[in-house]
C-alpha cells in the first residue's frame, strides 16, 4: 500500500483513490506543480489534503468562500487534524493568534481568503511558517477569461516567489481550454501538467425545453420523476414564488436565497439535505459545499449567464451515480432578458466612479484612508439610501474588485468569539480580586476549552441563562473584561464585507482601464452567447456541446438529452442513423432534389428515410425550394 493510500484509509477511512486523486497526489508528491480539473463532488480536497499530511510542515489554501472554508476547517478538525482559517472579518489581534498557531502549533492547513494574501502583515507571517505546499482551490478565478475573475488570485504568484521550491496544485471544476492554460501561466508553472476527469456524466441526461408556460412544465418535470430535486431561478423573489406556487399544487417545496438569515438557511437546507423538503428553489447562491448524492432532477426556470455556471449547478443532480435530469426551461423571452442584464452588467465608467463615491461615502471611509480595512456592508440599505438599481451597484462594486480597489466577502456569519489573554495565574489573581466576574469566568472556564490559546466560539445565550442574568448584562461584562485585557471577546457579526485594498482615492486618480472594461464586456458577450447557443440549437446532442464548450471534442453522443431522444424515435441505431445523414448530405451537396429522387437515391428502407428527412426539416437543417427541390441550410449534425 502506498503512503498516500494509507493516510487516506487512516484519516478518511476510504480504501482507494478516486479516478485522477492519486495521479495528482503523487505528482504534488514529487515536488511537480499540477492543475487538476475534478468535477464538484469528484474529491479535490483530499487531493491537497493527503499529501500534506504525508509531509512535514504546513499547507497554505487558498480559497474565496469563507462559508466553505470553515466547513473545510471544521471536517479536518473532526478526523483530529490541526487545521485553521484566516480571512477578511478577523479582528488584528485574531489574525496574529492564528498566524503564531500556525508556525508554533504544529498545524497541517492554514486557509486563506486571497485578499489577504496581498497584506504586508501576510507577508511578514509567511517567513515564519514551514510551507510544504501551496493549494489553490477555485483556481479559474486567476484567470479573466474565466467566468469568476477575482484579481487578488493574482497575489497568489507574489507568494510563489517568496516560496520558491514549494509546489502548487491549482484546483477547479470549470475551466475551458483557454482558462485552462491562462491558470498555469498566471500561477508560474515551472511546468505545465494537467490532469482532468472527463466532464461526461453518463447517469444525466441534459434536456432543454421550449416552452411559454415554465410553471406548468416544471409542474410536469416534478410529477413524472420521482425524488429530490433544486429549482433553480435568477431572482429571490421568484424563489419564493415558485416555491408558493409548488405547495399550493400540493408539492413539498421550500426556498432559498442569500437574502435570509444564516439560521433560516441552515435549516432550509438541513430539510432538504435529510428529505423533509422534496424541492429547493433557490438562486444560485445554493448548492455551494453541499453534497447531497440522490438529487433526481435539477430545473433551470431562468438560463444561466454561462456554461460554467449551468454546468456547475446542473451537475448537482446525479452525484450517486443513478439516472438524474438537468432540465432547461426556455422561450424566446429568456433572450430579451439576457440582454437587458447584459447592459447593465456593464454600467459606464463614470457610473462606476459616481457608485465608488458613494459608497465610501457610506461606509464612512474618508479620503486617503481605509487600506486593508473591512466594514460590514448592507447592500440593500446601500441602495436604497442612494436609489440606486441594483443591477448596476452590484456591477459597478464588481468591477471596482476586479479592477483590485476593494473585495466583497460572502456572508460571514462568524459566530461570537474570545481568547482569555492573561495566564492562568494573573486571572486567578483578578478572580479573588473581583468576585463579581468570578462566577462568569468559571463557567465560562468549565463550558469551554482551548481559551489561553486561540479564540474559542461562546453561545451568549447559553452563558446568560446559567448566570441568571439577560444577554445585555452579559454583553455588558464581556465588553468589561475586554477593556480591562483580561480577554478578548468579539460579538458575532453576520453581514458581508466590503474590505478596501487601496486607500479611498478621489475620482481624478481613480483609474477604471478602458482595456479591461472592453475586453471584460466581450469576454461576458461570449460565455452569454454560448449559453444561448446551448438553449437555442436543438440540432446537437446537449452533453457533446457541454463537453465541447469545455475541450473535449472527442466525446460521444448521450443517448439521453432530447436531441438523441428524439432521434431515437426513428427507430435506428446511432450507426444506421450516422451513415443515413451521411447519405444525405453526399447527395444534397452536390445538388438539391425533390424528396422522392433523394429517397430513391439513398440505399436505406424508403420509409426510415422519409421520416428522417421530414425530422431534417421540421428541425431546420433541410429546406424546400421555390422549385420543390431539398437543399440543406447548413451542416448536418450527426
Ligand atoms: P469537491 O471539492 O471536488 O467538490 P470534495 O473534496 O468536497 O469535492 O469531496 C466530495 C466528497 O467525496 C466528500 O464527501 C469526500 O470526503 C468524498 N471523497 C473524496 N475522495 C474520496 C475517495 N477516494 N473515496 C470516497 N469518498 C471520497
Amino acid at each position: 500500500m502506498s503512503k498516500y493510500t494509507e493516510i487516506l484509509e487512516k484519516h478518511w477511512g476510504y480504501p482507494s483513490f478516486r479516478e485522477k486523486q492519486e495521479e495528482i497526489v503523487e505528482a504534488v508528491g514529487s515536488g511537480k506543480d499540477v492543475l487538476g480539473l475534478l468535477p464538484t463532488g469528484g474529491g479535490k480536497s483530499i487531493t491537497f489534503q493527503v499529501p500534506a499530511l504525508a509531509t512535514e510542515g504546513i499547507c497554505l489554501v487558498v480559497t474565496p468562500l469563507i462559508a466553505l472554508m470553515k466547513d473545510q476547517v471544521e471536517n479536518l478538525r473532526q478526523r483530529g487534524i490541526k487545521a485553521m482559517a484566516v480571512y477578511s472579518g478577523m479582528t488584528r489581534h485574531e489574525m496574529k493568534v492564528a498566524f503564531d498557531n500556525a508556525a508554533y502549533g504544529n498545524y497541517k492547513f492554514l486557509y486563506l481568503s486571497p485578499e489577504r494574501l496581498g497584506t504586508k502583515y501576510f507577508q511578514e507571517q509567511l517567513g515564519k511558517l514551514q510551507v510544504n505546499l501551496l493549494a489553490i482551490d477555485e483556481a479559474h478565478c486567476i484567470s479573466q477569461w474565466g467566468y469568476d475573475f477575482r484579481p487578488s488570485y493574482l497575489k497568489i504568484a507574489d507568494i510563489r516567489s517568496s516560496l520558491p521550491n514549494v509546489p502548487v496544485l491549482a484546483l477547479t471544476a470549470t475551466a475551458t481550454p483557454k482558462v485552462v492554460n491562462d491558470i498555469m501561466e498566471k500561477l508560474a508553472f515551472r511546468e505545465k501538467l494537467v490532469f482532468q476527469k472527463s466532464f461526461e456524466r453518463k447517469n444525466l441526461a441534459y434536456v432543454v425545453r421550449q416552452v411559454d408556460d415554465k410553471q406548468k412544465h416544471l409542474l410536469k418535470i416534478i410529477q413524472s420523476i420521482p425524488g429530490t430535486g433544486v429549482v433553480y431561478v435568477r431572482n429571490r423573489k421568484a424563489t419564493r414564488e415558485v416555491a408558493q406556487f409548488l405547495n399550493e399544487q400540493g408539492f413539498s417545496a421550500d426556498f432559498y436565497h442569500a437574502g435570509l438569515s444564516a439560521a433560516i438557511r441552515d435549516r432550509r437546507q438541513a430539510d432538504w439535505k435529510e428529505d423533509r423538503t422534496r424541492i429547493i428553489v433557490s438562486t444560485n447562491a445554493f448548492g455551494m459545499g453541499i453534497d447531497k448524492p440522490d438529487v433526481r432532477f435539477v430545473v433551470h426556470l431562468d438560463l444561466p449567464d454561462s456554461l460554467e455556471a449551468y454546468f456547475q449547478e446542473a451537475g448537482r443532480g446525479g452525484r450517486d451515480g443513478e439516472k438524474a435530469y438537468a432540465v432547461l426551461l426556455y422561450n424566446k423571452s429568456d433572450e430579451k432578458a439576457m440582454k437587458m442584464r447584459f447592459t447593465k452588467s456593464f454600467p459606464p465608467r463614470d457610473k462606476i466612479k459616481e457608485i465608488y463615491q458613494l459608497l465610501s461615502n457610506y461606509l464612512q471611509v474618508a479620503l486617503g484612508e481605509g487600506k486593508n480595512q473591512s466594514y460590514e456592508f448592507d447592500f440593500s440599505d446601500f441602495i436604497k439610501k442612494f436609489k440606486l438599481d441594483a443591477m448596476i451597484a452590484f456591477h459597478a462594486i464588481k468591477f471596482l474588485e476586479q479592477e483590485g480597489y476593494l473585495s466583497l466577502s460572502d456572508d460571514l456569519n462568524n459566530p461570537s468569539r474570545l481568547i482569555f489573554l492573561v495566564e492562568r495565574d494573573d486571572l486567578y489573581r483578578f478572580q479573588v480580586a473581583n468576585i463579581r466576574y468570578d462566577t462568569l469566568i468559571k463557567l465560562i472556564l468549565r463550558s469551554y476549552t482551548g481559551l489561553f490559546n486561540d479564540y474559542i466560539k461562546i453561545d451568549e445565550s447559553f452563558l446568560a441563562s446559567k448566570l441568571g442574568i439577560s444577554r445585555d448584562e452579559l454583553y455588558e461584562m464581556l465588553k468589561y473584561l475586554t477593556r480591562l485585557k483580561i480577554i478578548n471577546y468579539i460579538p458575532s457579526n453576520s453581514s458581508p464585507l466590503i474590505t478596501y485594498l487601496k486607500e479611498r482615492l478621489e475620482n481624478s486618480l481613480l483609474y477604471l482601464s478602458k482595456e479591461h472594461y472592453d475586453s471584460r464586456k466581450k469576454n461576458y458577450a461570449d460565455k452569454l452567447q454560448a449559453a444561448l447557443h446551448y438553449a437555442n440549437n436543438p440540432y446537437r446532442c446537449r452533453s457533446q456541446m457541454l463537453l465541447e464548450y469545455f475541450g473535449d471534442e472527442s466525446a460521444k453522443r448521450c443517448g439521453q438529452c432530447d436531441y438523441c431522444l428524439r432521434k431515437t424515435e426513428h427507430n435506428l441505431t446511432q450507426f444506421e442513423y450516422d451513415s443515413l445523414i451521411e447519405s444525405i448530405h453526399d447527395h444534397l451537396s452536390k445538388s438539391p432534389q425533390p424528396l422522392e429522387k433523394l429517397v430513391d437515391s439513398i440505399d436505406f428502407i424508403p420509409n426510415k428515410s422519409i421520416q428522417v428527412i421530414r425530422y431534417l426539416i421540421d428541425e431546420g437543417q433541410l429546406r424546400y425550394r421555390a422549385d420543390n427541390c431539398l437543399e440543406l441550410t447548413g451542416k448536418l449534425f450527426s
